[in-house]
């Protein structure tokens, strides 16, 4: 007998209803205020994760091990950003209500908010850890509110003061710096550094963690809008993911930000691929 064509991301096989973590793709890039085309990210994500190894040898885990279902990607009501977070809430809801930890590959950083919106309702108390470049505070962007340049601003004003802390950011504008500085939210600039002190503090809370793949280098990670020179290593940011995973409760999470269309060698959707797969084993 023959079986039907399925593209996973890669060793995530599992039925529905024993799945631990539940895999989403988001292909929506409307607000990109630069170069777009993060909307082809997860079908090119699930496609090219066959060039990895189900195995990582840095955490000597096997996603096959594991529990993971692959629901696909959102068909998504382009032009209508409301109704886009409105379906990323949904799906994130339903995926919450029975028990599994939502996984979203963007997708460009605003899909972020609708996730934040379903993981707030569930859990009041939620706090974020934020991997990105830019600092994604601006109260708007260009006169639009609901922009990935404001992500995480709309993220503050669901979740009030000192809930959001944010790591590697080395772009954004003097207010959005100042923002922080008042406290607002914690910043750490330029680095990781410091997170293993907020997973102490953050240990037994609800945490939604966003990995906006822009936080790496652009010598490693050239695939993306709005490169930023000065980024992370892929090895600092596996270290932190493999710390996040294991120091703190994660309740859902995404990795954006992957514009294939810039990726003229493949190596960043390598970059990215091997970045979900390390992740994943980590939640594990
Ligand atoms: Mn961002
Ligand atoms: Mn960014």
């Amino acid at each position: 007998m023959l079986n039907r064509n399925i593209v996973n991301f890669i060793g995530c096989e599992s039925e529905y209803e024993e799945a631990k973590i539940v895999l989403y793709g988001v292909p929506f890039d409307s607000t990109t205020s630069y170069r777009p085309g993060t909307r082809f990210a997860s079908q090119v994500i699930r496609n090219e994760s066959y060039g990895l190894e189900t195995y990582s040898p840095y955490q000597d885990k096997d996603l096959i091990d594991f529990a993971i279902f692959d629901s696909g990607d959102l068909e998504l009501p382009i032009g209508n950003t409301e109704g886009v977070l409105k379906k990323i809430e949904n799906r994130c809801e339903e995926i919450l209500q029975d028990g599994k930890l939502p996984f979203m590959i963007g997708g460009e950083h605003l899909v972020t908010l609708g996730a934040v919106r379903a993981a707030a309702k569930r859990y009041p108390e939620l706090y974020m850890l934020h991997f990105d470049a830019h600092a994604d505070l601006r109260k708007d962007y260009l006169g639009v509110t609901l922009s990935h340049a404001c992500v995480m601003r709309r993220c503050y004003e669901l979740l009030g003061e000192k809930k959001i802390y944010q790591f590697g950011i080395r772009s954004g504008d003097r207010d959005e710096f100042c923002f922080a500085k008042e406290g607002h939210v914690m910043m750490q600039p330029f680095c990781l550094d410091g997170l293993e002190d907020v997973l102490v503090q953050l240990k037994e809370k609800p945490v939604y963690v966003t990995v906006d793949l822009d936080v790496l280098d652009p010598g490693i990670f050239p695939g993306t809008g709005t490169p930023e020179a000065g980024g992370v290593s892929f090895m600092e940011l596996l270290d932190a993911l493999r710390k996040v995973g294991s120091g703190c409760q994660v309740v859902a999470c995404d990795i954006n930000e992957l514009s294939p269309i810039y990726d003229q060698s493949g190596a960043s959707t390598a970059v990215a691929c091997k970045v979900v797969r390390e992740f994943l084993l980590a939640l594990c």
